[in-house]
């Protein structure tokens, strides 16, 4: 097996828990791209085992730590483990994320449950090699009707990998029908964003539900995940997304389901916050829920303005006593900077605010403790006193 002689600053990296090791770290690897190969320290000491990229700035995800190689049957058995912890969790749906990468000590393998039907993404060179194992193992722990791979995911680019969408096994149907709490969904796993649904936010949506009442603006709607859970606690709902599609999906996702107070508009929020406010219009409940403004470091500051935006507009539409549910998925945005510029934005709208719930993403979506990027989706559940 190959060996890879890492700084001592990668040493100290890994042994405080964190599975990454960049390509600064790495000292003349002699290694393939996607070798399981042995990490070695600075002054000999074995740190663990790894799969390595010759592509990625992330070269080396450790899967092991300590001398001893993982078993031979680690992928099964990571698996297995993984499905065991989704199983306990007694989800109240039949879509969510069955592996979640590091979190499941399988690193950049992501596999989504949609039904009878699986999801992966390898976003590594390293996992990358082992999908036709993880198929096998996938196929005897779970029976699934078909698995699709969802390769085209950008990041793919950064480890040279190609971007394609095709199925492993079986077959996967245009669409699926799938279930989540009470609301029932037709999900395209061919085309969907991420892998169809926003899995990571349906026990935000669950909590959400607890305070939902009156008239609901639900602001960055993708096919209407908070709308369409919220409706029937409200007496109107208003949906915004950009996108035509998941507007057309937000309608007929809401015939499904007989919801007849949902309406749907196709517009950028940042105009349609404006508008409303404009026009004087006023929400009980309102979610603000964008995709990462923060895609990297240097956008922070322009995301930072970007969140002081809308929440600050959303406060003002709200009436006192409703309820404010907002999100940021960017990981490069912590907790602490967006509950500060959600207290600057209450400032500013001259709104008292309590901060009712702090959530992150569901149960299927763990957090390693020493790993804060997996810490990315932020949920605070806000209510305006006056
Ligand atoms: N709330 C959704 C997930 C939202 S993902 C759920 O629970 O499932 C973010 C969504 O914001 C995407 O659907 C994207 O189309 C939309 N979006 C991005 N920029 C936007 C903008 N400026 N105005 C309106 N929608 C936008």
């Amino acid at each position: 097996m190959p060996r890879v002689t890492i700084s001592r600053k990668g040493e100290d990296r890994a042994r405080h828990g964190h599975p990454w090791i960049y390509r600064s770290d790495v000292e003349q690897p002699d290694a393939a791209a996607g070798d399981l190969v042995q990490v070695i320290g600075p002054r000999g000491r074995p740190i663990g085992h790894a799969l390595f990229s010759d592509r990625s700035e992330i070269t080396l995800r450790l899967i092991e730590y300590g001398s001893a190689p993982p078993p031979a049957t680690f992928i099964k058995d990571r698996l297995a483990a993984a499905i065991e912890f989704r199983r306990a969790l007694a989800l109240d749906a039949t879509a969510y994320r069955l592996v979640h990468g590091e979190a499941d000590r399988l690193p950049s393998l992501i596999v989504d449950r949609y039904g009878d039907y699986l999801v992966v993404q390898a976003l590594s060179q390293g996992i990358d090699r082992r999908v036709p194992e993880i198929v096998a193992a996938l196929v005897e722990l779970l029976q699934p009707a078909g698995i699709l791979a969802r390769n085209d995911p950008r990041v793919r680019l950064l480890e040279g990998l190609t971007q394609q969408v095709e199925v492993l096994h079986g077959s996967v149907p245009e669409r699926i029908d799938v279930r989540e709490g009470a609301v029932e969904y037709q999900v395209d796993p061919w085309r969907g964003q991420k892998t169809g649904l926003f899995l990571d936010q349906r026990e935000n949506r669950e909590a959400a539900l607890r305070y939902a009442r009156g008239r609901l603006l639900d602001a960055f709607s993708y096919n209407g995940g908070f709308a369409l859970s919220l409706a029937p606690r409200c007496t109107s709902v208003l949906a915004v997304d950009i996108s035509e599609d998941a507007v057309a999906r937000i309608r007929e996702n809401a015939a499904r389901n007989r919801l007849a107070n949902v309406e749907a508009r196709a517009m950028n929020v940042f105009d349609e916050l404006r508008e409303l406010e404009r026009t004087g219009a006023r929400f009980e409940t309102i979610v603000l829920d964008p995709p990462a403004f923060a895609k990297n470091k240097a956008a922070i500051r322009k995301a930072l303005s970007g969140y002081k935006e809308i929440n600050l507009r959303a406060l003002k539409l709200l009436t006192p006593g409703g309820f404010l549910i907002t999100c940021s998925c960017s990981y490069n945005v912590s907790e602490e900077m967006f509950v500060e510029v959600v207290s600057s934005a209450a400032a500013d709208a001259g709104a008292e605010v309590s901060l009712v719930e702090k959530r992150a993403q569901g149960r299927d979506h763990p957090i390693l403790i020493n790993v804060p990027e997996t810490y990315y989706l932020k949920c605070l559940i806000l209510r305006k006193l006056a």
